[in-house]
């Protein structure tokens, strides 16, 4: 194996992981790509990239090791699970810093994101042993009628670059506690997380085949033959709607259960009633954190007109402040966008609104520091046919929009094809009720920002997808439920 030529730590401890992870085996691929710090651009590492074969055997590994591993009982995959779980709290540091060397996003959200990751094998690990079938009362006296849950079998996952290890545990937790096996596909920019933990896997105790990580550049190519293999019963997918729906149409043939977590356009909503203090806190943390590039990131912030000025200045203030960098450096807030063209997007965005009569409160550019950098910005005068209203904008940009009612925000927050988290501030009950039941969102956080935690069930609704991860319903996506009939003698 050869040793990345890197920018990571010598101390840490997941320097040499340029191979893919197959039943049990760390393997080359046809040929290599690079992988590369999105701050600096160094190189990280040269990792195997596998050819549309390798990922089918791939599967035929996982589906070798199904038998034995929906055959354990839940405690015994229970307790393998647990040692993982251990195994990533035990390497935090080590997995934060190799995932903002090759992410960006700033140390404190990477060690956050560990804590979240290592939480999914910990909650999945104790609902493996509540995967409960259920007893129906009888409709004739010589029957009994019952229900048994069981694994649906191999799963595949394809997840995306952003959320690079929670992304991975919040769906293999689920498929490993239902019984199922899996083979995942990091997104390209972010393999060395998802090698890193197959490599705790490994030392946890998961059995070869169980978990698989391959590694491609040749996504469209891997999608497809993971869609087409029969032996593949689930695909779990996180990404982008437009690559969701064409998951979905691929897996027709075949008929998997399907779990699509997509792209968001989440509204944030904030009412003269609100407490301005954690509207603010709030709006930031929501838009800004991993420097926008969360799907249910603040991507409209709606505020009422008695108090949009007051919020727009302290607002405005604190992004005019927020410290831009390189996210290993002491202090940075905000970190690099993935790629030149996530720059780009964001930029053409920008133009768009500016050219249709939206003002910069502050921003407005790329950063000077160049690279991979965007200014922290604040736009008002925000209006209708502006492309910002309608598109994910996955960067350090916030859209102002003054409204007046709450009927007329709520008409416009859920005038988007997508519905997957919004956003509420306001002090008022019944206003809250009347809001969490009419937007038409997959979650709804009220007073808070940050809703996404490992007990409770996170999808969206409309062309966000389908399915949910986390709580007691994120093991639902893994598990058929068979119904037994037994008509006594
Ligand atoms: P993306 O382009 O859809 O990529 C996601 C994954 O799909 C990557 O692994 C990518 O591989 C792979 N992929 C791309 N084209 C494919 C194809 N034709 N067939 C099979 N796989 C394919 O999304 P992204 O831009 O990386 O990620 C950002 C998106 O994810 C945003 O829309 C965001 O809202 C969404 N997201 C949603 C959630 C949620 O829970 N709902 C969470 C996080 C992110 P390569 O990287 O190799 O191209």
């Amino acid at each position: 194996m050869s040793v990345p030529k890197t920018s990571l730590p010598p101390t840490l401890r997941f320097q040499d992981l340029d191979r893919a992870y197959v039943a049990g085996q760390w393997i080359a691929g046809t040929t290599t790509f690079k992988v590369n710090n999105p701050a600096t651009g160094e190189l990280l590492a040269e990792v195997a990239d596998l050819s549309p074969e390798q990922i089918d055997q791939s599967i035929d590994a996982a589906a070798e090791a199904l038998p034995a591993w929906s055959a354990k009982t839940a405690h015994e995959r229970s307790a393998i699970l647990k040692k993982w779980h251990a195994l990533l709290l035990a390497n935090a540091e080590s997995l934060a810093q190799t995932m903002t060397a090759e992410q960006g996003k700033p140390l404190a959200e990477a060690r956050g994101e560990v804590g979240y990751a290592a939480s999914f094998l910990e909650w999945f690990a104790e609902e493996a042993k509540r995967a409960y079938g259920e007893v129906i009362p009888t409709a004739f006296a010589g029957k009994r009628y019952s229900t048994i849950r069981q694994p649906c079998g191999v799963a595949v996952a394809i997840t995306p670059w952003n959320f690079p290890i929670a992304m991975l545990t919040r769906k293999v937790g689920a498929a490993l506690a239902a019984g199922c096996t899996m083979v995942a596909k990091p997104a390209a920019e972010t393999p060395l997380c998802a090698l890193a933990i197959a490599k705790l896997a490994h030392e946890a105790g998961v059995p070869p085949g169980v978990f698989n990580v391959v590694t491609t550049t040749r996504a469209a190519e891997a999608g497809e033959v993971m869609c087409r293999s029969p032996k593949v019963r689930v695909l779990s997918f996180t990404g982008s709607t437009a690559v969701g729906k064409r998951l979905y149409r691929q897996c027709a043939d075949t008929m998997k259960k399907l779990a699509l977590e997509l792209g968001g356009n989440a509204p944030l909503l904030i009412f003269d009633d609100a407490d301005i203090d954690r509207a603010v806190e709030g709006a930031m943390i929501s838009k800004f954190r991993n420097a926008g590039q969360t799907c249910i990131c603040a991507n409209r912030i709606y505020v009422q007109s008695g108090i949009y000025a007051e919020f727009t200045a302290r607002f405005t203030q604190k992004v005019a402040a927020l410290k831009v960098g390189n996210g290993a450096e002491d202090g940075v807030v905000i970190g690099p966008l993935i790629s030149a063209k996530a720059v780009q997007k964001v930029d053409r965005l920008v133009r768009d609104a500016l050219a249709k009569g939206a003002k910069v409160l502050v921003g407005g550019a790329a950063h000077t520091r160049g690279g991979h950098f965007y200014q922290p910005t604040v736009l008002e005068g925000i209006g209708a046919g502006m492309d910002i209203l309608g598109e994910e904008i996955f960067g350090p940009v916030a859209p102002l929009i003054r409204f007046e009612t709450e009927a007329e925000v709520l008409a416009k927050a859920n005038d988007v094809s997508v519905g997957l988290a919004a956003y509420v501030f306001t002090r008022d009950l019944s206003r809250t009720i009347r809001l969490t039941e009419g937007l038409q969102s997959g979650i709804v956080a009220v007073n808070d920002s940050v809703p996404a935690v490992a007990v409770a069930p996170f999808g969206g609704v409309k062309e966000s997808g389908l399915g949910r991860e986390g709580g007691r319903q994120g093991l639902d996506e893994f598990l058929d439920t068979k119904y037994v009939c037994i008509g006594l003698a």
